[in-house]
Parts: C-alpha cells; sequence; structure tokens
C-alpha cells in the first residue's frame, strides 16, 4: 500500500494516545519518494541566552516502496521515538543510542512491533508508479478521418487485431508500445475500444511510439 497524510495523521494520533501518553503535539506531516529514508523526523534548533529551543518537528514518509500498512506502521513508531526524545529534551548516546534503543525494544516486547533501528529494505517491494510497464497502444483511423487511440491488454492483442481487420469503417490501424505517462489515463481494453483524440494528438503519439507488430 501507499499512505497518505491523512494515514500518518490518523495513526500519530492513536500511537501517540496509546504509547506516548498524548504528549507530543502533531508535527508537520509530509510525504517523500525516497529511496534510502523510509521515514525521517527533522527539527529547527535556535539557541538564545544559552538556551536551546527546538521547533518545526516535522515527520515524513516516504512511499517509494509499496509496503504493507504494518510497515508504514513501524516507520511512523520509529520516526515517533525520535521525535519523542526530541521533543522531551532527553539526552541520548547517539541517534539511535541507548535510549531509542530502550523505547523501541520495550514496544517491540510489549505490543509486538518491529521497530528497527535501521530500517531494512530488503523483501520491500518497490512502489507500483515506480514500475514503468510500456503500453500497447493501438492507434486507429477511421474512414471519416476521425482518430482513436486505445490500450490494449496484450494478452488480447491478437484477438483486437484481428477483430480491427474485419471492420470496415477501420481505414488503417498500427500497433505500437510506449511508456509515455499519458496512457495512464486510459482503460486497459480487452476488446476494441479506442478513444477519440484530435488530429494533433494523434500525430504527435504516433510519432513518438515505437511500432509493433502483435
Ligand atoms: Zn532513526
Amino acid at each position: 500500500m501507499q499512505v497518505s497524510i491523512e494515514w500518518i495523521e490518523k495513526w500519530f494520533t492513536v500511537f501517540n494516545n496509546d504509547y506516548f501518553g498524548g504528549k507530543l503535539p502533531l508535527p508537520d506531516l509530509a510525504l517523500s519518494k525516497s529511496k534510502t529514508r523510509l521515514g525521517s523526523m527533522s527539527c529547527k534548533h535556535v539557541t538564545r541566552f544559552g538556551r536551546t529551543k527546538v521547533y518545526d518537528f516535522a515527520i515524513r514518509i516516504s512511499n517509494y516502496y509499496d509496503m504493507t500498512e504494518r510497515q508504514f506502521q513501524n516507520v511512523l513508531l520509529h520516526e515517533m521515538i525520535h521525535y519523542s526524545i526530541t521533543y522531551t529534551g532527553t539526552k541520548d548516546t547517539s541517534p539511535h543510542g541507548v535510549v531509542f534503543r530502550g523505547m523501541a525494544d520495550a514496544m517491540n516486547r510489549k505490543y509486538g512491533w518491529d521497530i528497527n533501528v535501521m530500517i531494512s529494505i530488503r523483501n520491500v517491494k518497490v512502489a507500483d508508479d515506480k514500475i514503468v510497464k510500456p503500453f500497447l497502444v493501438m492507434a486507429l483511423e477511421l474512414q471519416t478521418g476521425e482518430r482513436l487511440l486505445t490500450v490494449v491488454n496484450p494478452k488480447y492483442a491478437k484477438k483486437v487485431d484481428s477483430m480491427a481487420r474485419n471492420v470496415k469503417r477501420i481505414s488503417r490501424f498500427a500497433w505500437y508500445t510506449s511508456t509515455d505517462k499519458y496512457f495512464i489515463h486510459y482503460p486497459l481494453v480487452r476488446a476494441l475500444r479506442g478513444r477519440r483524440v484530435t488530429l494533433d494528438v494523434y500525430e504527435e503519439k504516433t510519432s513518438e511510439m515505437q511500432e509493433v507488430l502483435v
């Protein structure tokens, strides 16, 4: 799955009440596409008259990987431990020091979480929108001059191809592969169906695509 700001806020509130005594104010929440940091907690420090004030806390969760809800919750809890330590001004031996590990271990033991010091990205799939599968596009010209484009499920390409051959009002058609994001919003069809496009769009798209045989 992928998370949203609303998801982070919902679970932040639940975990704050369950594990942090409801003492953590809601920080800024953000999403990222980071490949190497599944989560991060940031804040600003200002020192005046020898006193350090910490403010502008933010928690970011990366949607780079397609993870289970449980995995995202473990990432959020990891960042909430950092937040809690910094917010309360607790001194730790290192970023993932004795205090951090003590809190993570206690939550893992008591509540069955799997909060790790280093978040492993093994066995984690890359989020779906990172995988650019080429679209199989069919471009059709009708006798009326209309132009159509359609994205066909490759398993049905031969069937759709023979259907098109038998339709008189199709004057010409061709197959292409494309990784153009423009086609993301096209339905993946299994029958002869298409979307009407302007001549300009048709010419532009067909000139950029790689023609193929099915
Ligand atoms: Zn950390």
